[in-house]
C-alpha cells in the first residue's frame, strides 16, 4: 500500500463488502455466502449481535449510530427514509431546509452592537428540530455583492479531518500571508491537498476576520473583524462544491462550502497563532467537531449501511449531511462542536 492509498482510505466511505466482510470473518462465514444468500447471512450476523437494526425513529437511529462498537455494523431500516418525502438527494441538498444564521444589517451595525457571529451560530444550531432534516446552515454577506455562504456540517467534519490528517501524513497545508488589514480583513493563500488524488488545490481566502493579539482599547478599528467574517470570500472551485460535479448547479448568489476551504481556514488560524504574527483569527464561520461528533461521523463512514428494497447500500453524502444534522439536533451544539480556539 502506498502512502497515497493510506491517506485516501481515511476519507472514503466504506463499501458494503468492506463493512460486512470483517464481521463475517469473525463468524467464519465466507463472502461468497453473502452473494449467494444475503438474507441468511444477515440473519445470522444479527442473531450473533454483529448487526444492529434500530427502530425507525430519529433518536433511536442517532443513538444507535453513536453506540456501534468494533465488530459491529448498523443497518438503517427501510422504514426510516433519511431523505424527506418528495425530495431527491440532489433537490434536498439544494432546496432542503437549512438553518439560517442571523446577520447584522450593516457593517456599522455589526461593530456598534458587537454582533458576534459565533454566538448567533451557537443559538441557531443548538435549536435545530430533530424531526426535520437539515441541509446545512447559511450565512449571508453584508457588503454589496457579497454572496451567501452555504455550509455543510459534513464538510466541517471532513475539513477538520483534512487539516489534521494532512499534517499527520506529511502533506501539511501551506499558508502564505499576503497582508493583513483590520478594516478589510486578512488575505492569505493556501495550498490544500486533495483527499482523493495527489493533486494540490491552491487558492486565496480573503476578508479573514483578524484582530490584533495585543489589544488596545476596543475602538472601531478593533471591531472590524465582527463585520468582516460575514464577507469571507474564497477563490476556489472543486467538485465537492457541486456535490457530484455533474448535475448539481448551485443556487445563484450562493457559495457552497467544501472541505478544502475549511481545512485552509483552520490552517490560517493555526499559522497566525505563531508568535511572529501580530494578528489572530478572531472568529470562524465553520464548526469544529467534538470527540463525540468525530466518532459518530466515523461510525457513519465505516460502519453504517441502509436498506433499500431489501438490499444493503452505503449512504451518499447528502444522507451523511442529514445524519450529521440529526446528531446535532439530538445532542446539541455544545456536545457536538468545540468552542472556538479550543482545538488548537
Ligand atoms: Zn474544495
Amino acid at each position: 500500500m502506498t502512502e497515497l492509498d493510506a491517506w485516501q482510505r481515511e476519507f472514503r466511505n466504506y463499501s458494503v463488502r468492506k463493512i460486512l466482510e470483517p464481521l463475517m470473518r469473525e463468524e467464519d462465514i465466507l463472502w461468497g455466502h453473502y452473494t449467494h444468500d444475503a438474507e441468511a447471512v444477515m440473519q445470522e450476523l444479527q442473531s450473533n449481535g454483529r448487526i444492529i437494526r434500530p427502530e425507525p425513529d430519529d433518536r433511536a437511529v442517532v443513538d444507535a449510530i453513536r453506540g456501534i462498537e468494533n465488530g459491529q455494523a448498523l443497518v438503517i431500516p427501510e422504514s426510516y427514509p433519511i431523505i424527506p418525502d418528495g425530495y431527491s438527494a440532489l433537490k434536498f441538498i439544494k432546496r432542503g431546509r437549512e438553518a439560517v444564521i442571523a446577520r447584522p444589517e450593516s457593517r456599522i451595525g455589526a461593530m456598534r452592537w458587537n454582533v458576534n457571529l459565533e454566538d448567533d451560530m451557537n443559538g441557531a444550531l443548538d435549536n435545530i428540530d430533530l424531526d426535520e432534516a437539515c441541509s446545512g446552515y447559511s450565512i449571508a454577506g453584508i457588503r454589496k455583492g457579497s454572496r451567501t455562504k452555504k455550509i455543510r456540517l459534513e464538510h466541517c467534519y471532513r475539513g477538520a479531518k483534512l487539516f489534521a490528517e494532512s499534517a499527520k501524513h506529511g502533506r501539511p497545508i501551506q499558508v502564505r500571508r499576503y497582508h493583513g488589514d483590520l478594516e478589510f480583513g486578512g488575505k492569505y493563500a493556501v495550498r490544500v491537498p486533495s483527499m482523493s488524488s495527489d493533486k494540490v488545490y491552491e487558492f486565496t481566502i480573503e476578508n479573514v476576520p483578524i484582530a490584533l493579539k495585543r489589544k488596545s482599547k476596543m475602538g472601531k478599528n478593533e471591531r472590524q473583524h465582527l463585520a468582516n467574517v460575514y464577507d469571507l470570500m474564497t477563490r476556489h472551485d472543486c467538485p465537492a462544491q457541486h456535490w457530484n460535479g455533474l448535475h448539481y448547479r448551485r443556487p445563484a448568489g450562493e457559495d457552497a462550502s467544501c472541505p478544502h476551504i475549511i481545512a485552509g481556514y483552520l490552517a490560517i488560524m493555526q499559522d497566525l497563532e505563531n508568535d511572529d504574527s501580530p494578528y489572530y483569527v478572531a472568529l470562524s464561520p465553520y464548526v469544529i467537531p467534538s470527540d463525540l461528533m468525530h466518532s459518530y461521523a466515523e461510525n457513519l463512514r465505516t460502519k453504517t449501511l441502509r436498506e433499500v428494497e431489501g438490499k444493503r447500500r452505503g449512504l451518499n453524502s447528502v444522507m451523511g449531511e442529514i445524519m450529521h444534522g440529526k446528531a446535532l439536533a439530538n445532542y446539541g451544539m455544545f456536545r457536538c462542536y468545540r468552542k472556538h480556539r479550543t482545538w488548537m
